[in-house]
């Protein structure tokens, strides 16, 4: 099976440092914005974005994460159920700006549930999208507002993505599923 190497080390950082900046640049500033991680990659990605913008603007902002499942055989097995397991957002989210965080985006499922969990929560002023990588085959009107690379791939072909934080390595591959 070939495998390519579409994301190296410097380009996983370059897209998050970019990310980072288009957060502040797209909210002027990061008055009360909180960065919700979904598990496991997307809190991995969501800790690197806040310590991008503690140095850039000096600012600490809050985090929250989200541990959601989706029910899959395997990633190319569509219409499964995403299952939100835990919420943990310690904060009041009323009239605040939350920016989830992905490590890939596919059919769109897991982050439409991921908008049920926090509105459940309260009505925030806003929620934006930040995704490592968009593999495309949306089967919902959903898109991100961040995005680190586009790489469309075909429905037999899974995005390998790995973390320092979780394979030691920062590498995204793609692959067949
Ligand atoms: P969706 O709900 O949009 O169909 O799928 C997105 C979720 O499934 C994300 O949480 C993501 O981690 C995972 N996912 C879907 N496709 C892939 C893929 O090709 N590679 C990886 N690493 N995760 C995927
Ligand atoms: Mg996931």
């Amino acid at each position: 099976i070939e495998k390519r190497i579409i994301m190296d080390k410097a380009a996983v950082n370059r897209s998050l440092t970019r990310i980072a900046h288009e957060i502040i640049e797209k909210n002027k500033g990061v008055e009360d914005i909180i960065i919700v991680g979904i598990y496991r990659r997307g809190v991995s990605l969501a800790e690197r974005i806040v310590k991008r913008i503690k140095e850039i603007e000096g600012k600490d902002i809050k985090m929250g994460k989200l541990d959601i499942t989706l029910y899959r055989d395997d990633l190319t097995t569509l219409g499964d159920q995403p299952i939100v397991r835990g919420t943990e957002i310690p904060f009041d989210i009323v009239g605040k700006k939350i920016i989830l965080v992905d490590d890939v985006l596919y059919t769109g499922r897991t982050v439409r549930a991921a908008l049920d969990a926090v509105m459940d929560l309260g009505r925030p002023e806003l929620i934006q999208l930040a995704i490592l990588v968009d593999r495309g085959h949306r089967e919902l009107p959903i898109r991100a507002d961040f995005v680190g690379k586009n790489i469309p791939t075909s429905k037999n072909e899974v995005i390998n993505v790995k973390l320092e934080e979780v394979e030691g390595v920062d590498e995204v591959i793609l692959g067949e599923a």
